[in-house]
């Protein structure tokens, strides 16, 4: 049984875990408090708390990182959610994923099959571990260039009988060369959903010490760490600077659907999401880790996908998921500021449908409002979709949903619409003589038009690109404001979702058609 997410939401009760697990309990002081400055104490937490909630075993050398649960739980957490509310996108077939498997709710499908990379594992593979345990299709490739690390880590995947699921492969042991692309090629692993990695954070070893010093509480068990493990040249920011780079290149672009990685200060978010931009990267996540309830170490992620597939705003922007545990807030107390956040992936706006006077129609006409939003919703998307090409729409009644897919973009604009005008024109100049200005305004001509593009249907030699925007439009359910005048207007909410698709401005752009068109 995975554990529940929210398992570390208030801190861990010592004295029940104690009760369980002995050589933990020997550890405890007498106040019933842990020593988080001696390494062997916080061993025991970690290994007690493993077993216990994710029936993991293992064992860590005594001059290793020691990994804190809670911590690298919630990154678990973040590619699940991350990779939930995304699809894989390929770029080679013609098919668009996301456009035929009509995901209406952005939720866990337990029969996908994801493969994770964790870019230096460390002595207790605890990435691959956790995400094995949570999700059993799962599989983890791992890699790590320090010997000792290397070796713990193989036995404690083969403690818990994982072999089979999580295999360590050879990497540039030089650390050069963060993602092992040749290893990957060697073993036909076309694709991998997510890359992760929990980088050295340091770049030299007083910038470790005075970042221990500079903490209020005793130092921590990352302390034990080993100068491989928390030094890096130039430090986190230069580390995941570098892993940008590489995911950026052509051989692992569209192999590596996400990347991401953990951050250790708030100022490398803004420089890593600088370097994102400058890089024209515009599917991205931000999100923060806080560990249990009452401690203050912060973390930050990172993620970033050089294709189209966009998460929720809940996963990029970090906006919260109930758990209060995942994404407590980029927006609100993270500290990281909005202009480093991701552009919106979802907007809604309401349309006013009727106003019932006190007495008038209640009850009975329930659903009333929902389907006029649904014959206007569907109205307006026919018209759309009428005489122009690479646009498809699926309506699902039962959801209270449609996606719409527009190959080329832009297709609702007045520019759009005069351009296509254009083209009829171009090829129609018999039967189409006179060339109005039909401004964004439907006209019978391009209803009537559609035949004369199938020719150009068949000519298509290369693979697909990736569509230009994949959105998903609900009709939520109406509700009732009252207004000072005891006049009740009843609303549906329609809400939009960006999943596909590079550019946040045509997403932007589509939602103020609709909303324009719908008011
Ligand atoms: N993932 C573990 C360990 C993180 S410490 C955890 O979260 O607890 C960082 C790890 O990365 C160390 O084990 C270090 O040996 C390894 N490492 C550093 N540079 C690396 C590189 N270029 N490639 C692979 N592993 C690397």
């Amino acid at each position: 049984m995975p554990a529940p997410d929210d398992i570390y939401k208030s801190d861990v009760d010592f004295t029940t875990l104690a009760l369980q697990y002995p050589d933990f309990a020997k550890r405890l002081k007498s106040n019933r408090q842990l020593d988080f400055s001696d390494p062997e104490s916080v061993r025991q937490l970690t290994k007690a708390l493993l077993h216990r909630d994710f029936d993991l075993s293992i064992d860590l050398p005594d001059n290793r990182l020691c990994p804190p649960v809670p911590n690298r739980f919630n990154y678990i957490l973040f590619i699940q959610r991350l990779l939930d509310s995304t699809t894989t996108t390929t770029t080679t077939t013609t098919a668009t994923p996301a456009f035929h498997s009509f995901r209406p709710d952005d939720c866990y499908d337990p029969d996908r099959q994801v493969i994770g990379l964790d870019i230096g594992t460390g002595s207790s593979a605890i990435y691959p571990l956790l995400a094995c345990r949570q999700r059993p299709k799962w599989l983890f490739l791992a890699t790590e260039i320090d010997d000792t690390n290397r070796n713990y880590a193989l036995k404690n995947v083969a403690a818990n009988h994982l072999q089979s699921r999580i295999k360590l492969i050879d990497t540039d042991m030089s650390g050069q060369q963060l993602i092992p692309s040749t290893a990957l090629e060697r073993l036909q692993v076309e694709r991998i959903d997510i890359l992760m990695t929990n980088p050295p954070f340091y770049e030299s070893e007083s910038s470790m010490l005075a970042s221990a010093r500079s903490k209020s509480r005793p130092a921590n068990s990352s302390c034990t760490g080993a100068p491989i493990e928390m030094i890096t040249p130039g430090g986190e920011v230069s580390f995941v600077s570098r892993l940008i780079d590489e995911s950026a290149l052509p051989q692992n672009r569209s192999r590596v659907q996400w990347s991401s990685a953990m951050l250790g200060k708030l100022s490398s978010v803004g420089s890593i999401v600088q370097h994102l931009r400058d890089q024209k990267c515009t599917n991205f996540a931000v999100t923060d880790f806080i560990q249990g309830s009452g401690k203050k170490t912060r973390r930050w992620c990172v993620a970033w996908s050089w294709l189209g597939s966009r998460p929720t705003m809940a996963v990029s922007r970090g906006t919260g998921t109930g758990t209060g545990i995942v994404g407590s807030g980029s927006g609100s107390g993270s500290g990281v500021e909005k202009k480093y956040l991701p552009s919106p992936t979802e907007m809604e706006f309401d349309m006013p449908i009727t106003t019932i006077t006190p007495g008038g129609i209640k009850g009975g006409m329930n659903g009333f409002g929902l389907a006029v939003a649904e014959k206007r919703v569907n109205e307006e998307m026919g018209k759309l979709l009428a005489g122009t090409q690479g646009v498809l729409w699926t309506y699902v009644p039962a959801r209270r949903a449609g996606m719409l897919m527009s190959k080329e973009g832009d297709v609702w604009s007045r520019k759009a619409r005069r351009k296509k005008l254009h083209h009829h024109h171009h090829h129609h100049h018999q039967e189409d003589q006179e060339m109005k200005d039909h401004s964004d305004e439907p006209s019978t001509a391009d209803a009537e038009d559609d035949s004369s593009n199938d020719d150009k249907d068949k000519q298509d030699p290369e693979p697909d690109p990736e569509p230009a925007l994949v959105l998903r439009i609900d009709l939520l359910s109406e509700y009732l404001s009252e207004s000072s005048n005891g006049h009740e207007t009843k609303k549906t909410r329609i809400h939009l979702r960006h999943l596909q698709g590079h550019d946040p401005v045509l997403f932007e752009s589509f939602c103020g058609w609709l909303k324009r068109k719908l008011s």
